[in-house]
Order: structure tokens, then C-alpha cells, then sequence
């Protein structure tokens, strides 16, 4: 976030149509040369050693996101090889390794405070455990998210690593880290540091896969080109269409939402109307307000700042906004309910003979056949096994996550106050 209140974005986007005519590249190398034109800070060596270490990670280094035909014109780019098995490694592992050089650099420690609703907050605290000089603090809802993605953050056996339950929602939690991150003394003074969604890291780092996708496309199935996105706070397919705009031909972006239709009525009827937030079986895109969309806005309105900010002024007092001209444009809508999801789940497995997880589930809502289309999959089916077993009577298992059962959690409960949390900060933090 900048200091005005604003969110960052690039102070161009260049055009990366000679990055893309070079063809398929090792993940690692097609990530540094994207890097090299925003990051002024590293050296090209440097970079590249930031981008292999980011990605070594990954099962196969050369390929992180690899792209499944599962038809004649549909494919499935999978973006859940990564530690926690969910997309966020794409971005977090990047910025877990840039906080650990940036530690080296100043000397100066570095507390990571974030709320989670599952994968963010493990895909944090993958990209950070171990690391010296840092410490990640996740804020969790106690007994709101999956038994799988609690073990993720609560058995990693770092020291460093700190998960709090809390009593009491989300949203609760993620209210108290916002009051924590809003007094600025105790902010500077415990050295903290964000790693939430809107940070424009994470949203570069996105970019890349979608150039490494339509390099693995077949020469005949690149036009004209539809990517599919699950989405809940915009960042994912945010970054397809800034690539997009960077000169990736791409004809459209579908906007897959689950019930929490928000994007689905935005770009089916030019409104943004946050509504009521409700649990679904795809609880990472379960939102009702898409920070990252103040991004996209600021373009769409052609870059005027003034006007940006008062509509999203407007946008936060909750108050419905009429956003103009977003018909006919790049982006399309569906929406999928619970339902939906488990009839999409089974569809996929029995036409396609591909099993997607509950949130790619909502990518399978009325593909069309006759056009190019990736899908991105944001998760591992064997990440959420109960809605697997209700849609196709299945099990799926994942050795990472099998191996998790053995481990002791460690976890700390809290009240959901900001004054408990505050405490324990206190105590647990590292000071400069
Ligand atoms: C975070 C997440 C999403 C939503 O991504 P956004 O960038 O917030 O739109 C979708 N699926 C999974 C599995 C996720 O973890």
C-alpha cells in the first residue's frame, strides 16, 4: 500500500512480446527475465539466483506450471506444484526469499503479521519458515478452516514460525491486524510487515505463469485465446490481463466465481455491490470485497488517480457503485454455487477424466469447446478430500500432506482482541 492510501502499480508496463516469442524457457529463466524489467534494486545475477532459489521448490524446477490437454481446445494450467500446493507459492515463495535478502541487507529484522483463511497463510509460512531474522505471526478463525490447511501452518517445526488461533471469525482477525498495521508507533517499533494479497510482488510474480502457459500452447491453439480464472480478491486474474496489457494475446478472462457473486454482478451488470459474505465449499475465494480491483480501475479509468479514489472511497463505504464502460471488454463472468461446484467436480472427472479441487471446480462452469481455453487450478484436489469424496465418492491424497498427519501441531489461542493479540506480539517478536 502506498503512503497516500493508494495501491502501487508499475510505472509502465513495458511490451514483453520479445520475452514472449523466445519460446518455452525453464520457469526460473522466464521469471528472472520478467523480473529484470521491474526490479532495479538486483543485479541480473542476482535475480536470476533469486528465481532459481524461489522456484527450487517446485517438484520440477523447469516446469512449475505445467499445461494438461484435457480436450481438443481445453487445458488446464496447473498452478498447485508448489510447497502448500496452491497457487500463492508462485508469489509468496518470491517474497519470502526478497524479505530474507532485504534482512541481510539493512540488518534489520523483519515480523510478518497476516490474517488468513487458509492458503494464504500457509503459503506465507512455507515461503518464510526458517529464515533467520524473520518471524511470521498468521491470525486464523479457530475451527473455520480445513483440518489440511491448519496442519500446513501449525506442523512446519520452525521456530520462527508463530500461528494463532483466534476466537472469533475472519474477519475478525483480519480486523485486528489491520488495527495493529494502523498504529503507526507500534508498527515501526515491532518492525512489521505485511504479505497480504494486494502486495504487487506477489501479483508480477503471477505474470509469469501466464506467459509460460501460452508457451507451452501448441501453435495452432493460441487464437483466439480464453483464460480461465478462479477468483476472489482479483489478484490472479488481475495478473493475466496486466500481461495482457503488456502485449500476451489473450481474447478474453473469465471471472469464475463461487456464490460470493460480487465480481459475477460487476461484470454481468456494471455494479459493484458488496453483498453478504456466506461459506462455500471454494472458502478461498469467499469475499466480499476484491481488494485488487482498485488496480484494474485505476486503468480502466486511463489512469486518472483522483477519480479512482473517489469511486473506491465510495466502494469502501459500502455503497453501491456504477462502474462505466466495462461492456464489451476483456473480461466475462460465471458464478458457481456449492452445488454447482460438487456438479463440476464430476463433470470434469467424466468427461475430462481430470479431477479439479472445489475452487478450479468453479473454472468448469460453461466452457466452450470450440475456442482455445486454459484454465488456471489454483489448488490440489487433495487439499479439501471431504468435498472430493461428497461430488465423486473418491479419495484424494497428496504424500506432502499425508505426511503432516504424523507431525504435532503447535499453535497458540488468543481471544479475538486486539489488545490479547498486541500482547503476544510483545512478547514474541524480534526487535531491532
Ligand atoms: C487465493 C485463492 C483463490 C483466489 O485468488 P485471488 O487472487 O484472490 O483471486 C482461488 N483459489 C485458491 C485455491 C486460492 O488459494
Amino acid at each position: 500500500m502506498a503512503p497516500d492510501g493508494g495501491l502501487y502499480i508499475p510505472e509502465s508496463l513495458p511490451d514483453i512480446s520479445s520475452l514472449i516469442r523466445e519460446g518455452p524457457l525453464p520457469y526460473p529463466e522466464l521469471a528472472a527475465r520478467f523480473f529484470r524489467i521491474f526490479d532495479d534494486d538486483h543485479s541480473p545475477g542476482e535475480i536470476d539466483a533469486l528465481m532459481a532459489r524461489s522456484y527450487s521448490t517446485f517438484p520440477d524446477v523447469e516446469n512449475a506450471a505445467p499445461l494438461v490437454q484435457i480436450a481438443d481446445n481445453t487445458f488446464v494450467l496447473e498452478l498447485f506444484h508448489g510447497p502448500t500446493l496452491a497457487f500463492k507459492d508462485f508469489g509468496l515463495q518470491l517474497v519470502g526469499n526478497l524479505f530474507e535478502d532485504q534482512i541481510s541487507r539493512t540488518g534489520m529484522p523483519v515480523n510478518v503479521l497476516g490474517a488468513t483463511s487458509g492458503d494464504t497463510g500457509s503459503a506465507a509460512i512455507n515461503g518464510l519458515s526458517h529464515k533467520e531474522n524473520a518471524r511470521v505471526f498468521i491470525l486464523y478463525p479457530q475451527g473455520r478452516i480445513s483440518e489440511l490447511q491448519e496442519r500446513q501452518m501449525t506442523c512446519t517445526g520452525a521456530r520462527n514460525i508463530f500461528p494463532i488461533a483466534i476466537d472469533g471469525s475472519f474477519d475478525d482477525a483480519q480486523n485486528i491486524v489491520k488495527e495493529l498495521f494502523g498504529d503507526l508507533e507500534f508498527k515501526a517499533r515491532a518492525n512489521l510487515s505485511a504479505v497480504n494479497s494486494i502486495n504487487l510482488v506477489r501479483i508480477l510474480a503471477q505474470c509469469v505463469y501466464y506467459i509460460h502457459a501460452f508457451n507451452q500452447l501448441p501453435e495452432n491453439k493460441r487464437e483466439p485465446l480464453h483464460f480461465v480464472v478462479p477468483t476472489g480478491n482479483f489478484g490472479n486474474v488481475l495478473a493475466g490481463w496486466l500481461t495482457a496489457r503488456m502485449a500476451l494475446p489473450v481474447e478474453s478472462f473469465v471471472v469464475a466465481t463461487n456464490q460470493n457473486d460480487l465480481l459475477y454482478r460487476l461484470f454481468t451488470g456494471g455494479r459493484y455491490q458488496p453483498g453478504r459474505l456466506s461459506h462455500s465449499l471454494a472458502p478461498s475465494m469467499d469475499i466480499q470485497v476484491a481488494s485488487n480491483f482498485e488496480r484494474f480501475l485505476h486503468y480502466h479509468l486511463g489512469g486518472n488517480g483522483n477519480q479512482t479514489s473517489r469511486l473506491m472511497a465510495r466502494v469502501k463505504s459500502g455503497d453501491p457503485v456504477e462502474v462505466p464502460d466495462l461492456q464489451p471488454g476483456k473480461f466475462t463472468a460465471t458464478r458457481t454455487t456449492d452445488n454447482g461446484i460438487l456438479r463440476n467436480i464430476r463433470a470434469a472427472r467424466d468427461n475430462f477424466g481430470y479431477l479439479p479441487d472445489p475452487h478450479t471446480a468453479c473454472g468448469f462452469e460453461d466452457i466452450n469447446p470450440a475456442v482455445p481455453t486454459v484454465i488456471l487450478a489454483t489448488a490440489h484436489p487433495a487439499k479439501f478430500p471431504e468435498t472430493i469424496r461428497k461430488a465423486v465418492d473418491e479419495q484424494s491424497i497428496h504424500p506432502a500432506l499425508e505426511a503432516l498427519k504424523a507431525r504435532q501441531p503447535v499453535t497458540t489461542n488468543l481471544p479475538a482482541t486486539c489488545g490479547a493479540v498486541r500482547d503476544y506480539l510483545e512478547e514474541n517478536i524480534l526487535k531491532g
